[in-house]
Protein backbone atom coordinates (compact mmCIF):
# COMPACT_ATOMS: atom_id res chain seq x y z
CA UNK A 1 0.00 0.00 0.00
CA UNK A 2 1.25 3.43 -1.05
CA UNK A 3 1.02 6.49 1.29
CA UNK A 4 -0.25 9.96 -0.02
CA UNK A 5 -0.43 13.23 1.46
CA UNK A 6 -4.32 15.16 1.92
CA UNK A 7 -5.25 18.29 1.79
CA UNK A 8 -6.01 18.86 5.56
CA UNK A 9 -7.46 22.06 3.49
CA UNK A 10 -10.05 20.14 1.51
CA UNK A 11 -12.93 20.55 2.90
CA UNK A 12 -12.96 24.31 3.55
CA UNK A 13 -12.04 24.94 -0.53
CA UNK A 14 -14.77 26.47 -2.09
CA UNK A 15 -14.89 24.34 -5.27
CA UNK A 16 -14.92 20.92 -2.87
CA UNK A 17 -17.74 22.67 -1.07
CA UNK A 18 -20.01 23.27 -3.44
CA UNK A 19 -19.53 19.61 -4.83
CA UNK A 20 -22.42 16.67 -4.07
CA UNK A 21 -21.33 14.33 -1.56
CA UNK A 22 -21.01 11.38 -3.96
CA UNK A 23 -18.48 13.58 -5.92
CA UNK A 24 -16.73 14.76 -3.18
CA UNK A 25 -16.21 10.98 -2.01
CA UNK A 26 -15.36 10.11 -6.06
CA UNK A 27 -12.26 13.06 -5.83
CA UNK A 28 -11.29 10.91 -2.81
CA UNK A 29 -11.30 8.10 -4.96
CA UNK A 30 -9.69 9.37 -7.56
CA UNK A 31 -6.55 10.80 -5.09
CA UNK A 32 -6.12 7.49 -4.35
CA UNK A 33 -6.46 5.34 -7.09
CA UNK A 34 -4.76 7.30 -9.75
CA UNK A 35 -1.24 6.21 -10.57
CA UNK A 36 2.26 8.20 -9.37
CA UNK A 37 1.51 11.20 -11.99
CA UNK A 38 -1.86 11.78 -11.06
CA UNK A 39 -3.22 9.68 -14.05
CA UNK A 40 -7.01 7.87 -13.12
CA UNK A 41 -7.85 4.98 -16.27
CA UNK A 42 -11.46 5.75 -16.44
CA UNK A 43 -13.76 2.75 -14.59
CA UNK A 44 -16.88 3.89 -13.67
CA UNK A 45 -18.05 0.47 -13.92
CA UNK A 46 -15.76 0.11 -10.86
CA UNK A 47 -15.76 3.00 -9.50
CA UNK A 48 -19.65 2.82 -8.98
CA UNK A 49 -19.26 -0.72 -7.33
CA UNK A 50 -17.11 0.54 -4.59
CA UNK A 51 -18.67 3.63 -3.92
CA UNK A 52 -22.26 2.73 -4.10
CA UNK A 53 -23.61 5.50 -6.27
CA UNK A 54 -24.16 6.14 -10.00
CA UNK A 55 -22.07 8.18 -12.00
CA UNK A 56 -22.41 10.31 -15.40
CA UNK A 57 -19.12 10.65 -16.67
CA UNK A 58 -19.92 14.06 -18.24
CA UNK A 59 -21.26 15.28 -14.93
CA UNK A 60 -17.92 14.13 -12.89
CA UNK A 61 -15.63 15.72 -15.73
CA UNK A 62 -17.31 19.25 -15.44
CA UNK A 63 -17.88 18.80 -11.88
CA UNK A 64 -13.68 18.71 -11.27
CA UNK A 65 -13.77 21.47 -14.07
CA UNK A 66 -9.72 22.49 -15.20
CA UNK A 67 -8.78 19.95 -12.12
CA UNK A 68 -9.02 16.77 -14.22
CA UNK A 69 -8.16 16.61 -18.00
CA UNK A 70 -8.95 14.32 -20.37
CA UNK A 71 -5.80 13.05 -21.60
CA UNK A 72 -6.66 10.27 -23.98
CA UNK A 73 -10.56 9.20 -24.30
CA UNK A 74 -9.78 6.67 -21.15
CA UNK A 75 -7.34 8.31 -19.32
CA UNK A 76 -7.96 11.33 -16.76
CA UNK A 77 -5.28 13.40 -15.49
CA UNK A 78 -5.05 15.21 -12.13
CA UNK A 79 -3.69 18.40 -13.10
CA UNK A 80 -2.02 19.29 -9.49
CA UNK A 81 -1.54 16.29 -8.07
CA UNK A 82 2.32 15.90 -9.11
CA UNK A 83 2.72 19.58 -7.52
CA UNK A 84 0.79 18.63 -4.44
CA UNK A 85 2.22 15.29 -3.49
CA UNK A 86 5.72 16.47 -4.84
CA UNK A 87 6.28 19.64 -5.15
CA UNK A 88 8.82 20.12 -8.16
CA UNK A 89 10.37 17.16 -9.77
CA UNK A 90 14.24 16.67 -9.52
CA UNK A 91 16.25 14.27 -11.75
CA UNK A 92 18.32 14.65 -8.82
CA UNK A 93 15.56 12.57 -6.91
CA UNK A 94 14.93 8.75 -7.48
CA UNK A 95 11.68 8.80 -6.41
CA UNK A 96 11.06 11.58 -8.61
CA UNK A 97 12.81 10.09 -11.57
CA UNK A 98 10.26 7.33 -11.02
CA UNK A 99 7.56 9.86 -11.13
CA UNK A 100 8.69 11.85 -14.35
CA UNK A 101 9.17 8.38 -16.10
CA UNK A 102 5.43 7.61 -15.11
CA UNK A 103 4.51 11.16 -16.81
CA UNK A 104 6.21 10.93 -19.68
CA UNK A 105 4.72 7.37 -20.37
CA UNK A 106 1.52 9.38 -20.51
CA UNK A 107 3.48 12.11 -23.00
CA UNK A 108 2.81 14.46 -19.59
CA UNK A 109 6.58 16.04 -19.42
CA UNK A 110 6.06 18.93 -21.45
CA UNK A 111 2.78 20.06 -19.77
CA UNK A 112 4.89 19.74 -16.65
CA UNK A 113 7.48 22.01 -17.61
CA UNK A 114 5.14 24.56 -19.04
CA UNK A 115 3.69 24.39 -15.34
CA UNK A 116 7.08 25.14 -14.11
CA UNK A 117 6.89 20.92 -11.70
CA UNK A 118 9.84 19.71 -13.57
CA UNK A 119 13.05 21.03 -12.45
CA UNK A 120 15.65 19.53 -14.62
CA UNK A 121 16.33 20.26 -18.25
CA UNK A 122 14.43 17.71 -20.56
CA UNK A 123 17.17 15.06 -20.63
CA UNK A 124 15.76 12.62 -19.94
CA UNK A 125 14.57 13.31 -23.74
CA UNK A 126 17.79 13.73 -24.75
CA UNK A 127 17.20 17.46 -25.98
CA UNK A 128 17.96 20.30 -23.42
CA UNK A 129 14.97 22.69 -23.05
CA UNK A 130 14.45 26.26 -21.29
CA UNK A 131 12.54 25.73 -18.19
CA UNK A 132 10.46 28.61 -17.73
CA UNK A 133 11.29 30.49 -14.77
CA UNK A 134 9.48 32.13 -12.31
CA UNK A 135 10.64 35.13 -13.30
CA UNK A 136 9.49 34.47 -17.09
CA UNK A 137 6.29 33.18 -15.65
CA UNK A 138 5.49 36.32 -13.55
CA UNK A 139 6.92 38.32 -16.77
CA UNK A 140 4.30 36.50 -18.97
CA UNK A 141 1.42 37.35 -16.42
CA UNK A 142 2.38 40.68 -15.98
CA UNK A 143 2.77 41.58 -19.88
CA UNK A 144 -0.86 39.75 -19.94
CA UNK A 145 -1.94 42.17 -17.29
CA UNK A 146 -2.86 38.33 -15.65
CA UNK A 147 -5.63 38.10 -18.27
CA UNK A 148 -6.26 34.28 -19.11
CA UNK A 149 -5.54 35.22 -23.00
CA UNK A 150 -8.02 32.49 -24.15
CA UNK A 151 -10.92 33.53 -22.37
CA UNK A 152 -9.79 37.07 -21.65
CA UNK A 153 -10.83 36.90 -17.84
CA UNK A 154 -8.81 38.41 -15.21
CA UNK A 155 -7.61 35.45 -12.68
CA UNK A 156 -5.91 35.28 -9.66
CA UNK A 157 -2.32 34.04 -9.98
CA UNK A 158 -3.17 30.77 -8.56
CA UNK A 159 -5.50 30.01 -11.19
CA UNK A 160 -3.18 30.90 -13.94
CA UNK A 161 -0.67 28.92 -15.92
CA UNK A 162 1.53 29.18 -18.76
CA UNK A 163 0.33 27.74 -21.98
CA UNK A 164 2.98 27.11 -25.06
CA UNK A 165 1.01 28.69 -27.77
CA UNK A 166 2.61 25.50 -30.16
CA UNK A 167 2.74 23.10 -27.41
CA UNK A 168 5.79 21.57 -26.41
CA UNK A 169 5.08 18.27 -27.74
CA UNK A 170 4.47 20.05 -31.19
CA UNK A 171 7.59 21.29 -31.12
CA UNK A 172 7.38 24.57 -29.64
CA UNK A 173 9.60 26.06 -27.18
CA UNK A 174 9.77 28.00 -24.51
CA UNK A 175 11.19 31.09 -25.82
CA UNK A 176 9.12 34.30 -24.85
CA UNK A 177 6.87 34.34 -28.11
CA UNK A 178 5.70 31.13 -27.34
CA UNK A 179 4.16 31.77 -24.05
CA UNK A 180 0.86 33.23 -22.67
CA UNK A 181 -1.26 33.59 -19.48
CA UNK A 182 -3.81 30.78 -19.57
CA UNK A 183 -6.53 30.38 -16.67
CA UNK A 184 -6.53 26.68 -15.48
CA UNK A 185 -9.69 25.73 -17.01
CA UNK A 186 -8.74 27.39 -20.78
CA UNK A 187 -5.79 25.73 -20.78
CA UNK A 188 -7.43 22.03 -19.63
CA UNK A 189 -9.58 22.57 -22.90
CA UNK A 190 -6.28 23.36 -24.72
CA UNK A 191 -4.44 20.89 -23.62
CA UNK A 192 -2.12 19.20 -26.31
CA UNK A 193 -3.64 21.65 -29.31
CA UNK A 194 -2.39 24.47 -31.14
CA UNK A 195 -4.25 27.13 -31.76
CA UNK A 196 -6.00 26.21 -34.58
CA UNK A 197 -6.25 22.61 -33.39
CA UNK A 198 -8.31 24.48 -30.33
CA UNK A 199 -10.29 26.17 -32.86
CA UNK A 200 -11.25 23.30 -34.94
CA UNK A 201 -12.15 21.75 -31.36
CA UNK A 202 -14.08 24.35 -30.18
CA UNK A 203 -16.35 23.85 -33.69
CA UNK A 204 -16.45 20.19 -33.68
CA UNK A 205 -17.42 20.04 -29.98
CA UNK A 206 -19.59 22.78 -29.84
CA UNK A 207 -17.90 24.36 -27.14
CA UNK A 208 -18.49 27.71 -25.72
CA UNK A 209 -15.79 29.89 -27.80
CA UNK A 210 -12.83 30.93 -26.46
CA UNK A 211 -12.62 34.84 -27.49
CA UNK A 212 -9.45 35.69 -27.16
CA UNK A 213 -8.61 32.56 -29.55
CA UNK A 214 -8.43 34.72 -32.96
CA UNK A 215 -5.97 37.11 -31.38
CA UNK A 216 -4.18 34.16 -29.86
CA UNK A 217 -3.78 33.22 -33.53
CA UNK A 218 -2.93 36.35 -34.51
CA UNK A 219 -0.16 36.93 -31.73
CA UNK A 220 1.36 33.62 -33.00
CA UNK A 221 1.08 34.28 -37.13
CA UNK A 222 3.18 37.88 -35.96
CA UNK A 223 5.52 35.95 -34.06
CA UNK A 224 6.03 33.09 -36.78
CA UNK A 225 6.78 35.84 -39.04
CA UNK A 226 9.24 37.21 -36.72
CA UNK A 227 10.87 33.80 -36.61
CA UNK A 228 10.68 33.62 -40.84
CA UNK A 229 12.41 37.09 -40.70
CA UNK A 230 14.87 36.05 -37.82
CA UNK A 231 15.31 32.44 -40.49
CA UNK A 232 15.72 34.52 -43.57
CA UNK A 233 18.93 36.82 -41.52
CA UNK A 234 20.58 33.57 -40.57
CA UNK A 235 20.60 32.06 -44.25
CA UNK A 236 22.17 35.67 -45.20
CA UNK A 237 24.55 35.22 -42.71
CA UNK A 238 24.97 31.60 -44.06
CA UNK A 239 25.41 33.08 -47.51
CA UNK A 240 27.98 35.39 -46.65
CA UNK A 241 30.12 32.81 -44.92
CA UNK A 242 29.59 30.35 -48.42
CA UNK A 243 31.03 33.81 -50.39
CA UNK A 244 33.97 34.08 -47.79
CA UNK A 245 34.93 30.63 -48.12
CA UNK A 246 34.15 31.17 -51.72
CA UNK A 247 37.39 34.03 -51.72
CA UNK A 248 40.60 33.01 -53.28
CA UNK A 249 42.65 32.09 -50.11
CA UNK A 250 45.66 32.44 -52.45
CA UNK A 251 47.02 35.59 -54.16
CA UNK A 252 47.71 36.17 -57.80
CA UNK A 253 51.84 36.94 -56.41
CA UNK A 254 52.19 33.22 -55.78
CA UNK A 255 49.78 31.84 -58.47
CA UNK A 256 52.22 33.59 -60.61
CA UNK A 257 54.98 32.29 -58.95
CA UNK A 258 53.71 28.73 -59.05
CA UNK A 259 53.00 29.03 -62.40
CA UNK A 260 56.35 29.42 -63.41
CA UNK A 261 58.01 27.29 -60.68
CA UNK A 262 58.92 23.70 -62.44
CA UNK A 263 58.05 21.25 -59.61
CA UNK A 264 54.08 21.13 -58.71
CA UNK A 265 53.92 19.69 -55.92
CA UNK A 266 52.40 20.13 -52.60
CA UNK A 267 50.89 23.45 -53.12
CA UNK A 268 49.22 23.78 -49.90
CA UNK A 269 52.24 23.86 -48.25
CA UNK A 270 53.70 25.65 -50.95
CA UNK A 271 51.01 28.86 -50.21
CA UNK A 272 51.56 28.54 -46.63
CA UNK A 273 54.92 29.41 -47.00
CA UNK A 274 54.19 31.88 -49.92
CA UNK A 275 52.27 33.49 -46.51
CA UNK A 276 55.16 33.44 -43.89
CA UNK A 277 57.83 34.58 -46.43
CA UNK A 278 55.46 37.23 -47.75
CA UNK A 279 57.09 40.78 -47.23
CA UNK A 280 60.55 39.64 -46.90
CA UNK A 281 60.08 38.35 -50.39
CA UNK A 282 61.27 40.86 -53.62
CA UNK A 283 58.59 42.13 -56.43
CA UNK A 284 57.13 38.90 -57.72
CA UNK A 285 58.52 40.00 -61.55
CA UNK A 286 62.35 39.37 -59.55
CA UNK A 287 60.90 36.31 -57.98
CA UNK A 288 59.45 34.50 -61.50
CA UNK A 289 62.74 35.84 -63.30
CA UNK A 290 65.21 33.92 -60.31
CA UNK A 291 62.80 30.92 -61.09
CA UNK A 292 63.35 31.16 -64.70
CA UNK A 293 67.35 31.46 -64.18
CA UNK A 294 67.37 28.57 -61.93
CA UNK A 295 65.37 26.41 -63.81
CA UNK A 296 68.32 27.02 -66.47
CA UNK A 297 70.76 25.37 -63.74
CA UNK A 298 72.09 22.39 -63.93
CA UNK A 299 71.18 21.13 -60.42
CA UNK A 300 67.93 21.71 -61.67
CA UNK A 301 67.92 20.00 -64.63
CA UNK A 302 69.61 16.86 -64.51
CA UNK A 303 68.12 13.37 -63.22
CA UNK A 304 64.53 14.99 -64.36
CA UNK A 305 64.52 17.37 -62.22
CA UNK A 306 64.58 15.74 -59.02
CA UNK A 307 66.83 17.88 -57.51
CA UNK A 308 64.70 20.71 -57.46
CA UNK A 309 63.63 21.60 -54.06
CA UNK A 310 60.02 21.63 -53.26
CA UNK A 311 58.38 25.11 -53.94
CA UNK A 312 57.46 25.38 -49.90
CA UNK A 313 60.77 24.69 -49.10
CA UNK A 314 62.32 27.05 -51.80
CA UNK A 315 60.17 29.96 -50.84
CA UNK A 316 61.20 29.47 -46.86
CA UNK A 317 64.72 29.19 -48.10
CA UNK A 318 64.32 32.27 -49.85
CA UNK A 319 66.25 30.92 -52.88
CA UNK A 320 65.14 33.84 -54.97
CA UNK A 321 68.72 34.99 -53.26
CA UNK A 322 70.27 31.89 -54.31
CA UNK A 323 73.79 33.27 -56.72
CA UNK A 324 73.45 30.94 -60.21
CA UNK A 325 76.41 29.03 -60.70
CA UNK A 326 76.46 29.55 -64.73
CA UNK A 327 77.29 25.90 -65.22
CA UNK A 328 77.60 24.90 -68.90
CA UNK A 329 74.32 23.47 -70.11
CA UNK A 330 74.22 20.67 -72.63
CA UNK A 331 74.70 21.19 -76.24
CA UNK A 332 71.15 21.33 -78.24
CA UNK A 333 71.82 18.53 -80.55
CA UNK A 334 71.11 19.59 -83.68
CA UNK A 335 70.82 17.03 -86.59
CA UNK A 336 71.53 18.04 -89.90
CA UNK A 337 71.32 15.62 -92.73
ZN1 LIG B 1 -9.46 31.30 -19.58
Amino acid sequence: MSKRFTDTELFENKWFRKLPIKYKCLWHYLCGKCDGSGVWKVDFDLAEFLLGEHFDENEAFSKFEGRVRRITEDKWWIVDFIKFQYGCLSLASKPHKYVMKIAESHGLMGELESMGVVVSQSEHKGTVRKRVTEKVRLQVYSDDCYKCQYCLEHKDHAELVIDHIIPVSKGGDSSRGNLITACVKCNSIKWDNTPEELMSKIERENLVPLIGLPTVLHRLSKGLDTLKEKDKEKDKEKDKEKDKEKEPKTDPDFEQFYKAYPKKKAKVDALKAWKQVKGMTPPIADIVAAVEAQKKTEDWRKDGGQFIPLPATWLRGGRWDDEIQQTKTAPEKHYFN
